[in-house]
């Protein structure tokens, strides 16, 4: 008898606290999408700086290098690269951006937490690094304007000697290739996603056929909306990496608008690391800083990481030729790439 009470017992306790749980979880949730909030006023208590394009209604929040972005009319917010739902879609009332009750504690705790680890994230973040070194095999790249040198040696020589600098700066290094070998650029696409890397840099040397061209140019990747021009020259010399691509817009959904974004930081951070090896390999190397130039980039656009890709000097230029014969400048280029990365993976913002 006692036995039966027990168990009545524990069945009427069990659903009074399953359906209070339940109870309190949907009230919580209701009462969160019910209210709603100014997003000034909490991006003002918590120092938050926060921008809203309208054209694309895309709200960007942002405290020391970490970055949220969410779209009014959704109810998805990305911070970084982790979507977070909440519990109601972000309004306009009278001009003003109102959000959901669960806003702080979804979004705004986040950013506040991550801006504290970010001095740490941002030293950690470049593990391991994917060096390809352009050509290969039966494709030597551009000729050397006297010497005959080919540009898949050239190159593989100072991916390697970047391996080396790299490893010794305790980096885990990759490479596409390691000795004169055909890949093709599915192959190399494969190598990109297979091995999990941080960063991925593509070293090639340039050819102009007008000889006094010279200097170093840096790739990253262009805008969605581009469509690579017609250049035969490059398509000829970087068939390997480079895809004739017309990317459009089509789908403007959330899911696409969101994508977008996502894709938009990915390219912000290869623009900088562009700008990095820019700057530092030229400053190694004493060569002339051709500046950064975007384009459609294959690998890149399937693996969404921060990519380049690098032309150390003008093969035909007789200087730069000349000097990329020599191994102690092929060191200093390497040197100059390692750094930038470097320089990349330790910045504070
Ligand atoms: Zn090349």
């Amino acid at each position: 008898m006692l036995r039966n009470w027990i168990t009545i017992w524990s069945v009427i306790l069990f659903l009074v606290m399953h359906m209070g749980g339940c109870t309190s979880v949907g009230t919580k949730t209701e009462k969160a999408a019910r209210e709603r909030l100014f997003l000034k006023d909490l991006c003002g208590k918590n120092n938050i700086t926060w921008e809203w394009d309208s054209v694309s209604q895309v709200v960007t929040l942002s405290l020391k290098g970490v970055r949220a972005k969410a779209l009014v009319g959704s109810d998805v917010v990305l911070i970084g690269e982790e979507k977070v739902l909440l519990s109601a879609p972000l309004k306009t009332v009278k001009s003003s951006i109102v959000v959901s009750g669960d806003f702080q504690e979804k979004v705004i705790d986040k950013i506040l937490n991550q801006s504290l680890e970010k001095a740490d994230y941002f030293v950690k973040r470049v593990e391991t690094i994917l060096i390809d070194a352009g050509h290969g095999g039966k494709d030597p790249g551009t000729i050397g304007v006297r010497g005959g040198r080919q540009e898949k040696e050239v190159v593989l020589d100072i991916a390697k000697r970047l391996r080396n600098v790299l490893e010794a700066h305790g980096f885990k290094v990759n490479m596409t290739r390691d000795k004169d070998e055909f890949i093709s650029l599915k192959e190399r696409t494969e190598i990109a996603c297979r091995s999990k890397v941080d960063l991925f840099i593509s070293v090639h040397a340039n050819s102009n056929p007008v000889r006094s061209v010279n200097g170093l140019e840096v790739y990253s990747l262009k805008d969605l909306n581009y469509v690579e021009k017609e250049d035969a020259e490059r398509r000829e010399n970087h068939q390997i990496l480079f895809q004739k691509m017309a990317m459009k817009r089509n789908a403007r959904d959330v899911e696409g608008i969101l994508e977008d974004m996502l894709y938009t930081n990915k390219q912000s951070e290869s623009r900088i690391l562009a700008e990095y090896v820019a700057k530092e390999t030229t400053k190694m190397i004493g060569s002339r800083n051709r500046g950064i130039k975007e384009s459609h980039f294959f690998v890149l656009r399937n693996t969404l990481i921060p990519a380049v890709l690098v032309e150390v000097g003008f093969m035909s230029n007789p200087r730069e030729e000349r000097l990329l014969r020599k191994s102690l400048y092929r060191q200093k280029i390497a040197n100059g790439l390692a750094r930038s990365i470097m320089a990349y993976a330790n910045r504070k913002n």
